[in-house]
């Protein structure tokens, strides 16, 4: 039986261990029956928790603390902003990138779609021109870097053209955070979408930062926990977790220059195994752990299924259900072709990736394509 290698991180990362172990220590207090809501010790204890964890996350993007609304992941946090202004705001218009994540386009079919360039960029002057042809927008939603292909976008840009319209800017940056750095003011964010599994801090967990615009979207009534901002008794356990992966995260962001090495030598030598490879978004600046390519005469679905039986968990980016592997609408929102779109495939790095897993990956790679040129 071959090692198996894990190459997914973009989809869910392992659990740090400083996140485990926080989960471990809070789930062996009083069997974890901490509501942090409550008045009595228990009660207290809990609270004392989801407050550091808040301070935790809140350094990773340089937010005030208090400005950090705990929820349970990216897709909630995406939701409620979208959610809030679609019902407070029915006469006017959302404008979202063509390549946001599911998240996000799938909120409303109203949304105007902001088209991107062959490397899935928008640029500051394409932007503004897309602004001054659409009147009525009131809220933009831009992801900071991609999940499939990891491109960054220029974000502090874009949010003072998005601002000179008068516009409020909804950020997803669930793939850049612990990945890049991120300053909320500095970039000019008003909300910000982060997800803790994706910084190996657990699944179920995420937040809504808020910026400086003072607005506070809210999508779950009931109980008036997180200032009445999300209801919904804290998932203490899983909110310490997302704060110790965070401190992780921010801590170790310096590790991640030697994962864009990895990435950079691993693309080269796929270059020169098959020199038909397409690189996606290579000449943007991208997330250091990402690489999304093509091989134009095989498709996604079937090398997936070669690589998982080599012991290789890589994905193919974009949303995959019912075991089918559709082609990416991203990458036909760059331009590409059909077949192109649905032969990618995405190699994605992290805080426990060695070397030697890439080194096997490329092995294993090469055997498969030496089968399928035969
Ligand atoms: N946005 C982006 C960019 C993502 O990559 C994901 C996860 N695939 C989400 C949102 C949804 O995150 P979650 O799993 O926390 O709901």
């Amino acid at each position: 039986m071959k090692t198996q290698i894990y190459l997914d991180y973009n989809a869910t990362a392992p659990l740090r261990p400083q996140a485990r172990d926080a989960i471990f220590d809070i789930l062996n207090m009083h069997g974890g029956a901490l509501n942090a809501s409550a008045v009595h010790g228990f009660g207290r204890q809990g609270r004392k928790i989801v407050e550091t964890a808040r301070t935790q996350v809140a350094r990773l993007v340089n937010a005030p603390p208090n400005q950090v609304i705990f929820n349970s992941g990216a897709t909630e946090g995406n939701n409620t902003v979208l959610r809030h202004f679609l019902t407070h705001f029915p006469n006017e218009k959302i404008a979202v990138s063509s390549t946001e994540h599911p998240s996000v386009l799938d909120v409303s079919p109203s949304f105007l779609k902001i088209p991107v360039d062959e490397n899935g960029i928008i640029t500051p002057a394409a932007l503004d021109d897309f602004l001054k042809r659409n009147s009525g927008v009131c809220l933009v939603s831009i992801m900071l870097a991609h999940n499939e292909t990891g491109s960054i976008q220029n974000v502090s840009e874009l949010s003072k053209i998005i601002h000179g319209h008068g516009i409020l800017f909804h950020c997803d940056a669930t793939q850049a955070a612990g990945r890049i750095p991120i300053d909320i003011t500095e970039m000019g964010i008003d909300f910000l979408t982060l997800s803790s599994h994706k910084i190996g801090g657990g699944q179920g967990v995420g937040a809504l930062v808020l910026g400086l615009c003072g607005q506070t979207p809210t999508l779950l009534l009931g109980g008036g926990q997180e200032k009445s901002a999300r209801a919904g008794t804290e998932n203490v356990a899983g909110v310490a977790g997302f704060g110790a992966a965070a401190q992780a995260a921010q801590e170790q962001m310096h590790t991640y220059a030697n994962l864009a090495t990895l990435r950079d030598d691993m693309e080269n030598k796929l270059r020169s195994l098959c020199p038909e490879i397409i690189i996606h978004a290579q000449n943007a600046a991208r997330l250091p752990n990402t690489s999304f390519f093509s091989v134009p005469f095989a498709s996604a679905h079937s090398m997936l299924m070669a690589l998982d039986l080599e012991g290789i968990a890589v994905s193919n980016g974009s949303a995959c259900s019912s075991g089918t592997v559709k082609p990416s609408k991203s990458l036909l929102a760059m331009g590409a072709s059909d077949t192109i779109a649905s032969s990618a495939l995405r190699v994605s790095t992290g805080w426990d990736t060695k070397e030697d897993e890439i080194n096997a990956f490329l092995d294993r790679f090469e055997k498969i394509l030496q089968r399928l040129k035969k």
